[in-house]
């Protein structure tokens, strides 16, 4: 059974003016329907934007710690149904149990965290020159924020977007992605139920070039936050600023482990397999490229594919490892898997979708190995959103260095290493706005800057933490004589 979900428009649940709808699917079994969403156009997105605009002063001027009081109450709200979240998230996105109950307990941290926030927005008090004179700044929201997010963290990246803009008094409408819509209802079922006042926070589904575009361009939007692939982030960013508005996107990476020849090799492939298989491989952050001292590289490699043979595959909670999200995820794996063979890089685990009772018509693909890619290989250089792992031979630290370097991309990178030499020469020079040692690419905690270098990210903004809510305020200096 499916179910109908509506739009969130001015405190309303609406449908769209199109009368449309469209389903998403189980992906460890598509015969399922999971839900049905409203098929909106660009005037159910002007309407929504309208919607958040209208409510922009009363939200502005409600005091920070009372909009504080509501977030905390959404997030509690949020936290009484984790488990049934948990559920359906598995069931829209194909996430193991653990890893979709990680990411609703993210977002329950995330609401909380920014309703703490919401007592230390006060601004800067600063010396005055003159006597008598009272010089300090105000934090200030940017105004109507529109919010686009991808489908591969489908509650915790709408509430990193959704809950520092209103705490830091801004309006919004969001469009999530299609492919996995339903935790974006949630989270504004947990808004409406808190006391958000109407029109403060409006959802909109739909088709990103109608919805996504009219959200980026409108007149009454002032800031746009983006998540998605670096094509549509690299568009959404230009028209967005050419439209003359504050814009943030995060796009995609080409995140890099390199291993040392001091590494616990052991340890080394551990740290890559949960880098690269966590969340099927569908992570921004996720370790595409392990980058290897020859040294310790065929021992690597035997390690590696240990790691990989030893993760179970299947649906929900009793796996270690979910399908892919749609079939188009699952085709592009299987395509670069492809190019990979031709290109001449050597398989040495997996390579194909998996069948059998427990796997069904689902986007099941085994996790995949390539040792002895040149790091001019379209699977060493394009991000591959899928379970598939290039590893790459390299004659010493500054090679690896070299090769985690040349790429397009810069969003997160670590280095497995005993040479503390080697590692801070690693955090200084490896282009990433995410450096770790000895630890994985995946995963960062809550209240710090998170955003890349290069294309993987509009340098200009970070999200998470302070970083977060620098996005959604502006300063204003007062002087009182
Ligand atoms: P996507 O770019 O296809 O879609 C992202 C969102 O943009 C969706 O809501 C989509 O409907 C919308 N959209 C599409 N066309 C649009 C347009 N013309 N105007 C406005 N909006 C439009 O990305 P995806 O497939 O949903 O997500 C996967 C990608 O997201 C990967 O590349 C991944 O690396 C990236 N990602 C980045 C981060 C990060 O923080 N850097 C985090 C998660 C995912």
């Amino acid at each position: 059974m499916s179910e109908t979900n509506r739009n969130y428009v001015g405190g309303e649940w609406t449908e769209a003016g199109t009368g449309e709808t469209f389903e998403t699917v189980n992906p460890a079994d598509p015969s399922e329907t999971v839900a049905e969403y409203q098929q909106s156009d660009e005037e159910d997105a002007a309407e929504a934007v309208e919607a958040a605009a209208a409510a922009e002063d009363e939200w502005a001027n409600t005091p920070a710690p009372q909009r504080g009081a509501i977030l905390r109450e959404a997030a509690g709200i949020l936290a009484d149904r984790k488990q049934e979240l948990t559920e359906e998230l598995t069931r829209e996105e194909g996430k193991t149990h653990a890893e979709a109950g990680g990411e609703v307990q993210r977002t329950i941290d995330i609401f909380y965290y920014y309703a703490e926030k919401t007592r230390d927005l006060g601004g800067k008090v600063k010396s005055a020159s003159a006597p008598q004179t009272n010089l300090y700044t105000v934090a200030e929201p940017v105004g109507v924020a529109g919010l686009i997010t991808p489908w591969n963290y489908p509650i915790a990246i709408p509430a990193w977007k959704i809950a520092p803009a209103l705490a830091a008094g801004n309006t919004l409408v969001h469009k999530p992605a299609s492919i996995a819509a339903g935790p974006s209802v949630a989270i504004f079922e947990a808004l409406d139920e808190a006391g958000l006042p109407d029109g403060v926070a409006n959802l909109v589904t739909g088709p990103g070039s109608s919805v996504g575009d009219t959200i980026s361009t409108h007149d009454e939007v002032d800031a746009v936050s983006f998540t998605g692939s670096g094509e549509v982030g690299q568009m959404v960013y230009d028209a967005a600023t050419q439209a003359g508005k504050r814009a943030q996107t995060e796009m995609g990476g080409k995140n890099p482990t390199v291993v040392s020849s001091s590494a616990d090799v052991e340890e080394a492939a551990e740290i890559v397999a949960n880098g690269r298989f966590g969340v099927t491989g569908q992570a921004c952050t996720a370790c595409s490229r392990a980058i290897v001292h020859t040294d310790v590289y065929e021992e690597f490699v035997e390690a590696i594919v240990e790691e990989a043979e030893s993760i179970e595959v299947g649906p929900g909670d009793e796996y270690d490892m979910g399908p892919q999200v749609s079939e188009d995820e699952l085709e592009g794996t299987l395509e670069y898997i492809d190019v990979a063979e031709k290109e001449g890089a050597r398989l040495v685990t997996g390579g194909d979708t998996l069948s059998g009772d427990r796997f069904g018509e689902g986007y099941f693909v085994e996790p995949t190995v390539f040792a002895d890619v040149e790091s001019d290989y379209r699977i060493a250089q394009e991000e591959v959103f899928g379970p598939v792992l290039a590893v790459i031979e390299v004659d010493d630290f500054e090679e690896g260095l070299e090769v985690a370097n040349d790429v397009r991309y810069g969003l997160s990178a670590s280095i497995v290493t005993d040479d503390h030499t080697e590692a801070e020469r690693f955090v200084d020079e490896i282009e990433a706005g995410v450096a770790k040692v000895n630890a994985k690419t995946t995963g960062l905690e809550l209240h710090v800057p998170f955003g890349g270098f290069k294309e993987s990210s509009s340098e200009t903004w970070r999200e998470q933490g302070d970083a977060g809510l620098e996005f959604y305020t502006i300063d204003k200096t007062v002087y009182d004589n």
